[in-house]
């Protein structure tokens, strides 16, 4: 059997490169095999979040699966059919459940007959992966504005190291990805911001909102903020925030740590904000990466600037590619294009 090979240790080396590959290969059909998992990691290999993507994506598509153990440095992936439906997903550790959905969302979307339900249980308050504020407010706008159908719902919120969060995503099936194009931002409308707390006082939100407040009106940004607070299994702290542009929307967070003041933490969500603003920039680092895949199925011609090119946006280019033959993606300064196959 022909297997796509892919080397793990590519670029930054993490786990991207695996969650790209499941998701492609099941909507390809194209089996592959993996080695070299996270070589560019600390600990390299399959960890929980990775090892429940596997076995995800092998549930919802029937795969043959090769290597599927906790540390595995090599996996085999052969899909099957998508099968759309109800699924329950426990990741057992504060493992990212926004990283183990994504990896299943666009199978689901683009090859399931109907409608599907998923439930992710563990982190939804991880550092280095989206929050659940970023999956509501900022990636749910751009699957939608991209032709995706679909919600989320935030049961209760898992923050690191404890996890026992829960999130609900219903995807309804769809069969054209629409492209963006994203030439200027426009002029910035407002900041959203929301400053959550699960586990802890109102009070520690209340300071978190305070502190945005204050610098953003420093710098004459018109902002909101929302406190919210989270039921959770453990105890943590966001501040998210959202700067609404007249063409798009690009967002910034920062996670509360043990003995991080909640000022602290408020200020490094909007010095990340005013860095991004004095770009010309019209999609975030993170979304950027995120929209490769899809934009690469889409029906047409995608561009927009980041603010630079991060490692990852390069290596889910590559990983991209492997699996699509046709598709053009170029990176030139902090431009992103992206030629999609067009598949519907
Ligand atoms: P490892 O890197 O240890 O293998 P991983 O599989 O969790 O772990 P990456 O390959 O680094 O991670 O991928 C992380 C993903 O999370 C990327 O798509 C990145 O854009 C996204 N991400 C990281 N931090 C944020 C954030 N604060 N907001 C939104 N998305 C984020």
């Amino acid at each position: 059997m022909d297997l796509i090979q892919i080397d793990g240790s590519f670029g930054e080396g993490g786990g991207q490169i695996l969650r790209t590959s499941l998701s492609l290969s099941i909507i390809t059909g194209k089996p592959f095999e993996i080695i070299n998992i996270r070589a560019g990691r600390e600990k390299p290999g399959l960890r929980p979040q990775h090892l429940a993507s596997v076995h995800s994506a092998a549930r919802i598509s029937s795969a043959y699966v090769e290597g599927a153990e906790l540390g595995s440095l090599k996996l085999r992936f052969v899909p099957k059919e998508v099968e759309s439906g109800e699924y329950e997903f426990d990741i057992g550790t504060a493992g990212a459940t926004s990283l183990v959905l994504q990896t299943i969302f666009f199978p689901l979307a683009l090859k399931g007959k109907s409608g599907s339900i998923i439930t992710v249980r563990g982190g939804t308050h991880v550092p280095l992966s989206p929050p659940i504020e970023f999956l509501e407010e900022e990636w749910l706008l751009f699957m939608k504005r991209i032709g995706f159908r679909t919600d989320i719902e935030l049961k209760r919120a898992g923050f690191y190291p404890k996890g026992g969060g829960e999130i609900i995503c219903s995807i309804e099936p769809v069969k054209t990805i629409f492209p963006l194009e994203i030439k200027e931002r426009g002029n910035l409308v407002k900041v959203f911001g929301i400053s959550a707390v699960g586990g802890l006082s109102k009070g520690v939100a209340e300071r978190g909102k305070e502190r945005v407040l204050q610098i953003l009106s420093g710098n004459n940004i018109p902002s909101i903020v929302e406190i919210r607070e989270l039921s959770s299994y453990g105890r943590g702290a966001i501040v998210f925030l959202k700067a609404v542009f007249e063409n798009t929307n690009v967002s910034y967070s920062a996670l509360g740590e043990i003995g991080k003041r909640m000022e602290v933490v408020a200020e490094e969500a909007c010095q990340k904000l005013l860095s991004f603003l004095k770009s010309d920039a019209t999609v975030d680092e993170n979304m950027s990466d995120q929209l490769i895949l899809p934009l690469a199925l889409a029906r047409g011609k995608s561009s927009f600037r980041i603010p630079k090119v991060a490692p990852h946006v390069k290596t889910n280019a590559e990983v991209v590619k492997r699996f699509l033959d046709d598709v053009k993606i170029k990176l030139e300064g902090n431009e992103i294009s992206v030629e999609g196959i067009g598949r519907s």
